[in-house]
């Protein structure tokens, strides 16, 4: 009997490629290896990655693909070749999750929330020829995740990326994840996780959850069993991943970490301002204060861990001279390397509905639209500048805080801050990577 082939695909945002599809920046298609992993072996599965390389037409009995806000237009562009062939496409993924009723336009079938509670049924009713518009996945408990299929994977990624946590109990008004995981913060059990490090090729990892540590005494006990079943199996990894600032208050947790091989942290500091931290709904940086930053890069660095912080342009109360002031902090404030984005209003979360309320999406003829919200660009109307002087006020502050000689000057400190060469190294490479990445990209 013919073996049916499932294709599943990435697509990448075409608008800006050089930001989108770069080495340093590029995140293996973990759901898509999920998805493969929980298709039963009468399957032929192929993966079209276009972080490595442009799509182009492969014959396919059913094609399952997924899609970020930005790369949404990329991915019913890609749909529409195969629904014209009369062969059906399954969306998941983010966007298709916080607006489905959009994709039911431009696919077969919506997968709504997380796969493994609901592709089974998915491959059932296509076998029937009966696949429904739209399937909603149960958020379960514990997170039952099957190893994804890395052989899927192109081998040109630098990191391997592994889930450990899902779920934020948090509302950030700017962020999407508990919209899409949940607010119960829920784990993968520790052994399924060690497994799966111990059989990735790469010697890099992203543990892509969105707070390694969680927020409350359980989360950091479950982290810090984490970090010692990582030394106890002696497994050899250099890691980073994301945080929230709470990473620095316990010292045996920072110790751990080290020790199992985390040399950067990116932490979410967003402002150094309370008012916007307050418009962002930051409730962690908020009661600890803005002024606690230094003392929280410092406590990390101290264990030799680099920190990256990321920093958010275009707040409401932003002024050019905030945004100026936000340019000075960076380079004062004591952090290793920075993530810079553009305030954008991403479909599921508090901010969009705010904005789409008042009226102010500068651009919304959507799906097209989608592929100008990837955090480069101003996409709100700001009640104060006008658009263009907002985008020349935020592009001045990023000149500054990546020029040249600060970036060296920070490399040189990084040193001294972390005695740690790993951390030294990975800094230097990812702000000089996200440097040329981000003035090329805004030219
Ligand atoms: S930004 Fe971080 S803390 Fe805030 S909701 Fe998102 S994941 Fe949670």
């Amino acid at each position: 009997m013919r073996r049916k082939t499932l294709l599943l695909i990435n697509p990448a945002n075409q608008l800006r490629p050089g930001f989108h599809i770069n080495r340093a920046t590029r995140n293996q298609p973990l759901s898509l290896g999920i998805i493969a992993a929980l298709t039963p072996d009468d399957w032929k599965i192929k993966l079209i990655d276009e972080n490595f390389r442009t799509f182009r037409y492969y014959e396919a009995d059913l094609v399952g693909i997924t899609a970020f806000t930005s790369s949404a237009p990329r991915a019913y562009e890609i749909a529409a070749m195969y629904r014209k062939k009369g062969i059906p496409v399954v969306m998941g993924g983010i966007h298709a999750s916080m607006v489905p009723e959009e994709a039911k336009k431009f696919v077969d079938a919506v997968v709504q929330g997380e796969a493994e509670g609901i592709w089974h049924q998915v491959l059932d009713d296509f076998e029937k020829g009966s696949l429904k518009k739209h399937y909603i996945s149960p958020v379960t408990g514990t997170i039952q995740q099957p190893k994804p299929r890395r052989d899927l994977f192109h081998p040109g990624y630098i990191c391997a990326g592994i889930q450990t946590t899902r779920g934020c109990p948090m509302n950030c008004s700017f962020c999407s994840v508990s919209a899409f995981n949940g607010r119960h913060y829920r784990f993968r059990p520790v052994e399924d996780v060690l497994d799966e490090l111990e059989e990735t090729p790469q010697k890099y990892v992203f543990f892509i959850d969105d707070n390694i540590i969680g927020h409350n005494e359980a989360s950091k006990e479950r982290a810090k069993e984490l970090f010692r079943g990582i030394i106890f199996r002696g497994i050899k990894k250099i890691w980073l991943s994301q945080s929230s600032i709470n990473f620095a208050d316990d010292p045996e947790l920072l110790k751990l970490a080290y020790q199992s091989g985390c040399r950067m942290i990116f932490l979410g500091i967003e402002t150094e301002n309370d008012d916007q931290l307050e418009e962002a709904n930051k409730k962690l940086n908020l009661k600890q204060g803005a002024k606690s930053y230094s003392t929280v890069f410092r406590n990390i660095q101290r264990q030799g861990i680099g920190v990256i912080a990321g920093l958010i342009f275009g707040w409401d109360t932003d002024t050019a001279e905030t945004i100026r002031r936000r340019a000075r902090f960076a380079l004062h404030c004591g952090a290793d390397s920075f993530q810079t984005s553009v305030l954008t209003p991403l479909p599921g979360t508090a901010l969009f509905d705010r904005i789409q309320k008042e009226n102010r999406l500068i651009h919304k003829n959507f799906p097209d639209d989608w592929k100008r919200y990837d955090y480069f660009e101003p996409t709100i109307l700001h009640p104060s500048i006008e658009t263009e002087a907002l985008d020349n006020e935020i592009r001045k502050a990023l000149k500054r805080i990546f020029f040249r000689p600060s970036i060296l000057l920070n490399n040189v400190k990084t040193l001294f801050r972390t005695r740690n060469f790993w951390a030294f190294w990975m800094l230097s490479l990812n702000y000089w990577h996200y440097r040329n990445i981000i003035l090329k990209g805004r030219g």
